[in-house]
């Protein structure tokens, strides 16, 4: 597993949601920091521990643009990951997974240091195969308005490969699904934070479509310790590597679970469901477990309960955002 010796990482997207906690962990191992961002989803705020941290630094950057340091290892986790700021500017996120990914992978490249990738289960698009595993290449719409993000990421994985094959550089593709924890931006529309800052607020909760699709919600904590065993993997482990939580629920379901874990009284309410939104999802982990030893631990009412504490604080304070 990880070696003792201090590293020099750069954690791309390092100020998000999952980046922040990834920072947190890596300067915990010991490890020098360096995180890029460029604060379009994520905030100075995740990563404000951090900053009197002397192993830790913060760099405003588009990974659009090249970048040129010295490290170790690099995480590329730029990226906006909730289909509300990815659909916002859309040629920007098809823009920052590929350029960004050939970016990052340039700067691998001339350093030779290992790379991994935030890729996402949003490559099977809306999937025939239950559970999903990593052999199936998916049945994703090129031109709807989740494309952007989803042929973004496949594409970035291409590059991925094709830096492996063609430049044998050592990468580790990580697939990452539907993930929630504290941190995730209050106004971010995923359905997890969207559930919880309605139900502390009393407001109704917007269950899309009939709420019979599932999801299977990982918690960042099991998340991230899935990306560091991943990067600790020998070079013969490239992935793609399924990382998320099997166990499935529907979003009616993760619904009635908010409303009885925060006593709210919020009514349903029914919306439209978006355009090409998955009907099923669920990881197959058997992969992740044989070459990680991973596998998620948290429960879902717990980290349900740690992700309510975190928003309830949050929403109390004065000037706090409203949904
Ligand atoms: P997030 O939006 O909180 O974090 C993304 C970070 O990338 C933000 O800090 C944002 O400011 C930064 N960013 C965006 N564009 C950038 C650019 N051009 N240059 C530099 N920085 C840029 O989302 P997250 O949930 O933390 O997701 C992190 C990564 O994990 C993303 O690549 C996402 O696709 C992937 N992922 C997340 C999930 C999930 O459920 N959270 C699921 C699948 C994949
Ligand atoms: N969803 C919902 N209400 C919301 C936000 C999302 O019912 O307020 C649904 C959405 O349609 C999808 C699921 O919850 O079926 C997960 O949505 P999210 O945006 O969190 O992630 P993704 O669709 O990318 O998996």
């Amino acid at each position: 597993m990880r070696t003792p010796e201090r590293k020099s990482i750069l954690v791309t997207g390092g100020a998000g949601f999952l980046g922040s906690f990834l920072c947190d962990r890596l300067l915990g191992d010991g490890h020098e920091v360096l995180c890029a961002d460029n604060f379009f989803t994520g905030t100075k705020e995740n990563v404000a521990h951090l900053l009197g941290h002397p192993h830790f630094e913060l760099l405003r950057h588009d990974v659009t643009f090249p970048l040129f340091v010295e490290v170790d290892e690099i995480y590329n986790l730029a990226c906006p990951a909730s289909p509300v700021h990815y659909q916002y500017d859309p040629v920007q996120t098809t823009k920052t997974s590929v350029h960004g990914a050939i970016n990052m992978l340039g700067l691998a490249k001339r350093l030779r240091c290992r790379i991994l990738q935030a890729s996402t289960s949003e490559v099977y698009g809306d999937p025939e195969v239950h559970p999903q595993r990593e052999d199936y290449w998916g049945r994703v719409n090129p031109i709807g308005v989740r494309s952007c993000y989803d042929e973004g990421k496949r594409c970035a994985e291409t590059l991925f490969f094709d830096y492996h094959r063609q430049h044998r550089l050592r990468i580790k593709v990580a697939r990452i699904f539907n993930t929630y924890g504290p941190r995730m931006h209050p106004n971010d529309g995923r359905v997890v934070s969207n559930f919880i800052v309605q139900a502390l607020q009393g407001k109704p909760i917007t269950v899309f479509g009939t709420g019979t699709q599932t999801r299977s919600f990982c918690y960042v904590d099991d998340l991230i310790d899935g990306l560091c065993r991943l990067m600790d993997t020998g070079d013969e482990v490239t992935g793609p590597v399924n990382l998320g939580n099997p166990v499935e629920v529907t979003v009616r379901d993760l619904a009635e679970r908010v409303l009885a874990l925060t006593g709210s009284r919020s009514p349903l309410v029914f919306k439209p469901l978006p355009s090409d939104d998955p009907v099923q999802r669920c990881p197959d982990i058997d992969y992740a477990r044989t070459q990680l030893a991973w596998e998620p631990r948290t429960a879902l009412d717990d980290g349900l309960k740690a992700t309510i504490a975190h928003f309830d604080a949050l929403l109390r304070r004065p000037g706090a955002p409203a949904n």
